[in-house]
């Protein structure tokens, strides 16, 4: 093996946690080394960015890059979110919430977004060894040691003063030091692809939106249809097994999914409509049982970013945001104890960080019962409760100044009562 090389921060994953990570650090003049398994631009899934993205990745110097290659990447300019039960349709407008903070953002193909955030984090001097695969960690001393594998199967360590896991699904600190904790979520599977989506003429669609429909006879399952500028599209649907089931698929690896998604969405007719003209040119792939937690996020020498931490649900599109999110709230504590501070991890970081995705979670536990549906698909909502609503649809999940924020859970109860009874209109929209 070669010599131990040495580097301030070791970042695992140069996915939008990763790299705006090695940007803030580089503002802070520390040496950032990337390990990352695989070579940029790869595909990955998740490409509805929320307003609340714009705010972090301001900080981290990465703004520009992103609205520099707009055009060059198709990235659809992006002010709000649409929703489709049935006939019942319903749309909101991110520009009008309650939170200050920009109101519009993008849907990006993720190879290429996430392609320039790691190349503007190397234009800062971060290095990114594409390719390389971390295969164990040692946190034992107070120098962490990665042990690295290159594609000429090569394997090196490499030490640092501080390691961030922003791994993602690999999900590498959890797995080797024993953090997994079970996600309270029901196993549920994606099923998805981007297509060449042929929308020309559907009157209510409007491709400045991500558009979630829900299941016809699952309210437990749904479809996204999200567009980029050059008639191309991601599209999925996203449900428990069991669902998918029903259509004989039992998860084995050579069942046509392609089929599997054309026959669900047959199942919907506003959105076969919406899609009639579309043409699916590449694989549809699958992922399951992708919602995670750990036992903690961080301990002196290390800390979890984004994925490699928690993942809710891709319902509100939340990945991304959290994951910067992580970044923006690590890297000042980071910096603390690289110059010798006390760091409490749990109070400064975790409390902080989870207090944000706690809100995301009340949203989507809701989403799933049906309760939040409820309120989204109303007829009856009150201006001042659609703006907060809009408010965390557009990411601005830690805004503690949303009176809807506080006690999601029982509020969005609350709300989605107010909804089906609009009489209580007077001490809903006087605070909620
Ligand atoms: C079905 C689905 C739909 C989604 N839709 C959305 C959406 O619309 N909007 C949204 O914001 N989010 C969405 N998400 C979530 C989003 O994709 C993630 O939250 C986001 O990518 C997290 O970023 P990250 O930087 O934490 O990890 P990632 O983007 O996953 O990056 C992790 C990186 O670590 C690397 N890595 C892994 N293991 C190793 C190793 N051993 N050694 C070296 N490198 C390693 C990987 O190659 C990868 O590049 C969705 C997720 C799912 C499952």
């Amino acid at each position: 093996m070669s010599p131990m090389q040495h580097t301030d921060v070791l970042i695992i994953g140069a996915g939008p946690s990763g790299s705006s990570a090695a940007a803030l650090l580089r503002q802070k003049g520390y040496q950032v080394t990337i390990i990352e398994k695989q070579h940029f631009p790869r595909f990955s899934i998740g490409e509805s960015l929320l307003p609340q993205c714009m705010v972090f990745l301001e900080e981290a110097g990465l703004l520009d890059t992103v609205r520099e290659h707009v055009g060059e990447f198709a990235f659809q300019f992006k002010n709000g979110a649409a929703f489709l039960r049935g006939k019942q349709r319903s749309f909101y407008d991110f520009t009008q919430k309650f939170s200050q903070g920009p109101g519009t953002t993008w849907q990006v193909r993720r190879a290429y977004f996430d392609h320039l955030l790691a190349q503007q984090a190397e234009k800062y001097g971060a290095e990114i060894h594409f390719g390389h695969e971390v295969i164990d960690v040692d946190v034992a001393s107070d120098q962490p040691i990665l042990t690295v594998k290159d594609e000429q199967q090569n394997v090196y360590q490499i030490q640092a003063k501080f390691l961030l896991d922003a791994s993602g699904f690999g999900r590498i600190l959890p797995k080797f030091l024993d953090l997994e904790s079970p996600s309270n979520f029901p196993v549920r599977r994606a099923v998805f692809t981007h297509i060449e989506d042929g929308i020309l003429d559907a009157p209510d669609f409007d491709r400045e939106k991500i558009l979630i429909t829900v299941h016809a006879k699952d309210h437990r399952a749904w479809y996204w249809l999200i567009p980029f500028a050059d008639g191309r599209s991601s599209f999925g649907v996203v449900a428990e097994q069991e669902f998918f089931e029903q259509y004989g698929f039992d998860g084995s690896v050579d069942y046509d999914v392609e089929s599997l998604l054309k026959r669900i969405l047959a199942d919907d007719e506003s959105l076969s409509q919406v899609l009639r003209n579309a043409k699916f040119d590449i694989p549809v792939r699958t992922l399951v049982g992708y919602s995670a937690n750990v036992k903690h996020l961080a301990d002196r020498n290390y800390a979890l970013l984004g994925n490699a931490g928690e993942f809710l649900d891709p319902v509100f599109s939340s990945g991304v945001t959290i994951a910067l999110k992580s970044s923006s709230l690590a890297i000042p504590l980071v910096d603390q104890v690289l110059q010798g501070q006390t760091v409490n991890w749990m109070e400064q970081y975790e409390k902080p960080l989870r207090k944000g995705i706690q809100v995301f979670r009340a949203y989507v536990e809701s989403w799933y019962s049906g309760e939040f549906q409820d309120v989204v698909f109303s007829t009856q909502q009150d201006e001042n409760i659609r703006r907060m609503v809009s408010s965390l649809l557009a990411g601005y999940a830690w805004d503690t100044t949303n009176p809807i924020h506080k006690n999601a859970k029982k509020r969005l109860s609350t709300l989605a009562e107010y909804c089906r009874d609009p009489q209580q209109t007077e001490t809903l929209s006087n605070g909620v």
